[in-house]
């Protein structure tokens, strides 16, 4: 058996853990962030950042930025001007980014191709038996999260589906086609080399086969080719119980810490990965953009929740909320 000790032990290297071991670097604790992937970055993922990464610097040429969106609500077009463009960026890339910015952190190791099995009393247990003990562990370990689990916390899932179509468009498009699929809404995220196409939605409200139908007869009305086997889904948890738990933290999907209504959680993983990470530097610190971020997906929460519950009314709060998008001061309220 092998036995080691971190201060730091953060388990997943997606946007929230890189994130956390990023701001870490400035510290002299000696931190891990164990992945079990073999390469860092590549996630199921539309790879949207919206106005809530407005601050986060990512050089230009990785990614492609739209200053306006399109949202459909039953074959009217509205254009939303944003305060902020909408970009995005391959999962790849970000994952690769992060990384890049660890390079010269000695007091940073990243023990990728590592899956954690158990998680004990201040120590975490890997498939190949070495038990690595740490004095903070950070749960960022995704929509399935295992410190997550090992805190007695239950998930709640909603689901994305979608295609990557070898063309190049240039427009971001939101369709809200609350008829056939309810509260959820089909994607389009152009990218570099290619389209991200997909549809959100709630599986206790639509089943997964007619969301994918949905999807794809999406695809076929706009004449784009695809193939079963490329279709790529995932869960993404948002049911938010707290990023605080003793000597153990959650962040971004493992916290729960995404928007019900959109899907949304790049961003969340990347504030509250950097603010868990510097409440473990400081434990006077107060997580204050951590605290924002969470009263707005709250906000954005509450709209869902009306939308569950009121169905016959989607018509008329889609319109009010397409006019409210119009309205800046409204796009950084509601974070989107
Ligand atoms: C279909 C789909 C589309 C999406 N589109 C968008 C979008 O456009 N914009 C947006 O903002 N959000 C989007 N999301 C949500 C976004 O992908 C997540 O919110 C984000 O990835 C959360 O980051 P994270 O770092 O918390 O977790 P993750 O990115 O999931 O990273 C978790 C990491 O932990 C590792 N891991 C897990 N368990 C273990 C273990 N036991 N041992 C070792 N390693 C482990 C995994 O390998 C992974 O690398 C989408 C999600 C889905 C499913």
């Amino acid at each position: 058996m092998i036995s080691t000790h971190y201060d730091v032990v953060i388990l997943g290297a997606g946007p929230a853990g890189l994130a956390c071991a990023i701001e870490l670097k400035q510290s002299k604790l000696q931190v891990l962030l164990i992945d079990k992937k073999a390469e860092i970055g590549p996630k199921i993922c539309a790879g949207g950042l919206t106005n809530l990464t407005k601050d986060y610097v990512i050089p230009n040429e990785k990614t492609r930025s739209f200053n306006r969106q399109k949202i459909v609500i039953k074959d009217n077009d509205h254009v939303i001007e944003l305060a902020n463009p909408i970009r995005t960026i391959t999962r790849l890339e970000l994952g690769q980014y992060q990384l890049q910015q660890l390079q010269d952190a000695s007091n940073i190791r990243v023990l990728n191709n590592t899956t954690v099995q158990e998680i004990q009393q201040n120590k975490v247990i890997t498939t190949e038996g070495q038990h690595i003990h740490y004095n903070y562990l950070v749960g960022a370990d995704g929509s399935t999260s295992l410190v997550r689990k090992s805190l007695g916390l239950t998930s709640k899932h909603c689901i994305g589906l979608y295609y990557n179509i070898p063309v190049i468009t240039n427009e971001c498009v939101w369709y809200l086609k609350y008829k056939t699929l309810k509260t959820g809404y089909i994607w389009v995220f152009p990218h570099k080399e290619h389209t991200n196409i997909g549809v959100y939605f709630n599986p206790l409200i639509l089943n997964s086969k007619k969301a994918r139908k949905e999807l794809e007869n999406y695809l076929t009305s706009k004449g784009y080719t695809f193939l079963n086997k490329e279709l790529h889904g995932a869960p993404i948890c948002y049911n938010y119980k707290g990023y605080e738990f003793g000597s153990v933290f959650l962040t971004g999907d493992a916290a729960g810490l995404t928007s019900k209504g959109t899907g949304e959680g790049i961003s969340y993983a990347l504030i509250s990965g950097k603010e868990i990470a510097r409440k473990i530097m400081d434990e006077n610190y107060k997580p204050l953009e951590l605290n924002n971020m969470i009263r707005i997906k709250k906000r954005q929460d509450k709209l869902f929740k009306i939308l569950e519950t009121f169905p016959f009314m989607h018509a008329f709060l889609y319109t009010v909320f397409v006019q409210l998008m119009k309205i800046k001061s409204f796009q950084a309220y509601f974070g989107v």
